[in-house]
């Protein structure tokens, strides 16, 4: 058996080559980081504020991230759903005795913090991007972060199983005059589904991240918007779904320039092969509706980085390319992928269907869930263990 130079070689620019770099050096792993941005710096443009599980808060904790994070996040501690008839959930994190439901979090600050975290941990080299024709870096395993987009995993010849919601992702960040107590909100009407998260910046304790999914012509149109009018289609959309929404909600301003993404559901085909893994957006793509599409990325990480390292120590044979152990990986993430990806396209069908009956099906379901506590904290914790 040859010695490789490094173990693993990691392609990706975004929060999950970073996490897994920084989790795999701190176990010891020698790692090349192939990533796009010149020194890993993360693009700073990025206005999402993402709603971290407590799993990915745990693993960013062991990383050393958290610290300097959690300044930057908010804790959510109530989550309400509505629905586009008397449909109503509600989430609270006193009731399902945790200290919060999520964490909100700065998407470029997360990158930004784990791109410098890198700089100083040990194991990690950076080298060129992969390309076409560039010579292959000396790892045993090619550890595939590349996003939904990924160029290694096509020529690999994985089938990435896509279908378009034909729906893109709006999102700025806003400010209210009422303050937000630590409240996630969310309105599902067909056939857009609207949601504030709470954050504490431009204005700390009146702030919102907000993400409406909007048919991709409708969102063009609002992304053309002045920002009076950008503020005023929010308020006639919450108005619509919700008549008592902006007595709670407060007056919405516009505090960022708008970006939009377009939204699908898709799975890799495959998730490793002999010397290859897929982890993060490059295995698996869903709606941004339930926050988890970072999440799962995150757990791939952590799963993955216990089988390695657990091998390491049972089965000392194996290096980290080894097929079976990979396929190992593979399994413990499909299932749980899969399962959510499932609830979040079931949902989202749920409500895309406008026809009477339906409509008032799934509210009086939606209401009737809202008393059931068991089912409630079944589906709290499966979201906040991804
Ligand atoms: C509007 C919106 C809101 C969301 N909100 C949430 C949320 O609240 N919670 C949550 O958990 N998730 C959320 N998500 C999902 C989350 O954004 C993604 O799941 C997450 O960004 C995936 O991270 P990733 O690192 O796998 O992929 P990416 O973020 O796509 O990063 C991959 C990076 O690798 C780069 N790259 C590609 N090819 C190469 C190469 N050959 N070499 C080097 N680099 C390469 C790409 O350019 C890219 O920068 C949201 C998504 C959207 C669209």
């Amino acid at each position: 058996m040859t010695i490789k130079k490094f173990d693993v070689c990691i392609s990706g620019s975004g929060a999950v080559a970073r996490g897994l770099a920084l989790a795999l050096s701190s176990n010891g792993w020698r790692v090349a980081w192939a990533c796009a941005e010149q020194g890993g710096q993360a693009k700073a443009e990025d206005i999402r504020t993402y709603a971290l599980n407590s799993r990915s808060v745990a693993l960013l904790e062991r990383l050393r991230i958290w610290p300097a994070l959690q300044s930057a996040s908010t804790p959510v501690h109530n989550m309400q759903i509505r629905g586009d008839g008397s449909g109503h959930l509600a989430f609270s994190a006193w009731q399902q005795c945790v200290s919060e439901l999520a964490w909100i979090v700065d998407a470029a600050a997360l990158e930004r913090l784990l791109g410098e975290a890198l700089k100083f941990a040990p194991h990690v080299t950076v080298v060129p991007p992969l390309a076409e024709g560039s010579p292959p870096v000396d790892a045993d395993l090619l550890a595939i972060c590349e996003g939904k987009h990924s160029a290694t995993r096509a020529a690999l010849g994985v089938d990435f199983k896509k279908a378009d919601y034909g729906h893109w992702g709006v999102a700025a960040r806003l400010s209210s005059t009422q303050p937000h107590q630590g409240v996630a909100r969310q309105w599902f009407r067909s056939p857009d589904v609207l949601a504030l998260l709470p954050f504490h910046d431009p204005v700390p304790g009146s702030s919102y991240g907000l993400v409406w999914s909007l048919p991709q012509a409708r969102a063009q149109e609002v992304m053309a918007l002045a920002p009076a009018e950008f503020e005023a289609a929010l308020r006639q959309a919450l108005d619509e779904v919700d008549p008592g929404a902006s007595a709670v909600v407060g007056t919405l301003s516009l505090r960022s320039h708008v970006a939009a993404w377009p939204l699908a559901l898709a799975q890799a085909e495959r998730w490793s092969g002999p010397g290859w893994v897929l982890l993060g957006d490059a295995a698996h793509q869903l709606h941004p509706l339930a926050g988890q599409g970072l999440n799962l990325g995150l757990a791939d990480v952590d799963t993955l980085v216990s089988t390695l390292t657990e091998s390491r120590r049972m089965e000392p044979w194996r290096t980290a390319g080894d097929e079976r152990l990979l396929r190992r990986y593979a399994r413990r993430r499909e299932l749980p992928t899969r399962a959510m990806a499932g609830v979040t396209d079931g949902l989202l069908r749920l409500f895309a269907d406008d026809r009477a009956p339906l409509r008032e099906l799934r509210n009086t379901g939606m209401a009737l869930l809202d008393q059931i506590s068991p089912v409630k904290r079944w589906l709290v914790s499966r979201a906040l263990d991804a």
